[in-house]
């Protein structure tokens, strides 16, 4: 068992979204960078949890018949790649919101060429961070198991992007939680489903499915199903259960363990009731549940800025922006569908650097849904567009710092990249 530390000019924690734009932002500004992730492959959410759309790319545009990307960089180059090996095209929602449809091994196929392509990035799978220490203003050392194997690593700097804040929280950082803001939901996927059941808004699915409540064949919970656009007209149809919002008085660990049991238990019972009751899913079979739980909302920073909720809903421009949110608010409580609260058609707001910075700690940034936001912003802020353009802001600013730079020159540089 090695006790040596690795020194590293970046150290990236967690590889979803965000995390990959960061690594790939401090490799290719020349640091040397090293990206640790729990699992064995990158993606988060958007793999592990099959969310199977991206949304927040581009503006929201009821009359355009083009999605407009709401900046350049990373995210859209990102997007592109996707695109490219998939064939898949950006589908406009009837609220004029562009989203772009995936297949999640096609977004960690293309996360994992995206780093390896950027530069000194030394990629490190299935490694948990489990602390990290703070001397004064500064992380210097945080631990990790790497297949079981402990690991220790000397970063200059680090970039949080675990969804849950949690390097910043374990060095003593201010968080707070967010876990009750909003529900979890588990992604599954039925083959063979008739594919004029999508062209028909799901509508007999919905009947039955009251019925079913009503009844009391099925608990409440199966009410709150919907589907991934973008699935189902190839009689692939991935689907969304959404459970109830967390509670204050549960710790995260315990609820989640239970919310994985429930909502899988739900999932078998929810195929054999639509196959029995539900004709166009008379041969449907149960072809995936994801590996992981949808938590949409998890611990994140007190920063040294908020983005606030009149932030996004006035569009608030700001003239040291380093990434721009195009997805309105989207709150998943108990209803089967999300409360949307729009801003202006082809307009965006503005996410300032300070967001992305712990008050406490000096050589620390984060990016992605534990960026420093209120809960109603935090709704638009998470969705893997901006995660992607959060990240790469953090990652380069991070490979700045650490090659002692000043950071007003990487705001500049982002902002030169989002205008091209
Ligand atoms: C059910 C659901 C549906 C959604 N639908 C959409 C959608 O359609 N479109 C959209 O754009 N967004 C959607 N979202 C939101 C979006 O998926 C996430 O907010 C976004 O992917 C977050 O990216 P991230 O990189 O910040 O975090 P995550 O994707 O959570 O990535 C965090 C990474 O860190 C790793 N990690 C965590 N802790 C550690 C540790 N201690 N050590 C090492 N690694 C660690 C994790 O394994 C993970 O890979 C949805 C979310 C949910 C839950």
């Amino acid at each position: 068992m090695s006790s040596t530390p690795i020194h590293c000019d970046v150290l990236v924690i967690g590889g979803g979204a965000a995390g990959v734009a960061a690594a790939s932002a401090a490799g290719r500004a020349g640091a040397r960078a090293v990206l640790l992730e729990r699992y064995g492959f990158l993606g988060g959410l958007a793999t592990a949890a099959q969310v199977g759309t991206i949304c927040g790319l581009y503006l929201r545009d009821t009359a355009g018949a083009e999605a407009v990307p709401v900046a350049a960089g990373f995210a859209q180059e990102f997007a592109s790649q996707l695109q490219h090996i998939t064939g898949s095209k950006p589908i406009q929602l009837p609220t004029g919101l562009w989203v772009l449809p995936y297949s999640p091994p096609a977004f960690a196929r293309v996360a994992d060429a995206t780093v390896s392509a950027s530069g000194n990035i030394n990629v490190i799978l299935h490694a948990t961070v489990s602390a990290a220490r703070a001397e004064g203003a500064r992380i210097n050392e945080v631990r990790a198991l790497a297949w079981n194997e402990p690991l220790i690593f000397a970063p200059k700097t680090v970039v949080d992007c675990t969804g849950e804040a949690t390097s910043a929280a374990l060095a003593g950082a201010s968080v707070e939680n967010g876990a009750t803001d909003q529900a979890p939901a588990l992604v599954f996927v039925l083959e063979n489903v008739d594919p004029g059941l999508i062209q028909r808004g799901l509508i007999e699915m919905r009947r039955e499915l009251r019925r079913g409540v009503e009844s009391g064949a099925l608990p409440a919970l199966c009410e709150r199903l919907s589907f991934v656009p973008g699935t189902g007209s190839n009689g692939r149809l991935a689907l969304k259960l959404s459970l109830a919002a967390g509670s204050a008085d549960l710790p995260l660990w315990q609820q989640v363990t239970a919310w994985e049991r429930q909502s899988r238990a739900l999932v078998g019972q929810l195929h054999r009731f639509l196959v029995a009751n539900v004709a166009a899913c008379r041969n449907a079979q149960l072809d995936s549940i994801a590996p992981q739980l949808g938590v949409r909302s998890g611990r994140r920073i007190q920063g040294r800025a908020r983005l606030a909720d009149e932030d996004v809903l006035g569009a608030r421009k700001f003239d040291r922006g380093i990434a721009r949110g195009a997805w309105p608010m989207e709150r998943w409580g108990a209803a089967p569908k999300p409360e949307m609260t729009f801003f202006a058609e082809r307009d965006y707001y503005d996410i300032l650097l300070d967001c992305l910075r712990p008050v406490e700690l000096d050589n620390t940034w984060v990016a992605g849904r534990c960026l420093s936001a209120a809960a109603g912003a935090m709704t638009s802020a998470r969705v893997i567009g901006t995660a992607l353009a959060t990240g790469w802001a953090a990652g380069t600013a991070a490979a700045f710092q650490a090659q002692g730079r000043p950071l007003d020159e990487a705001v500049a540089e982002i902002r030169r990249q989002m205008n091209q």
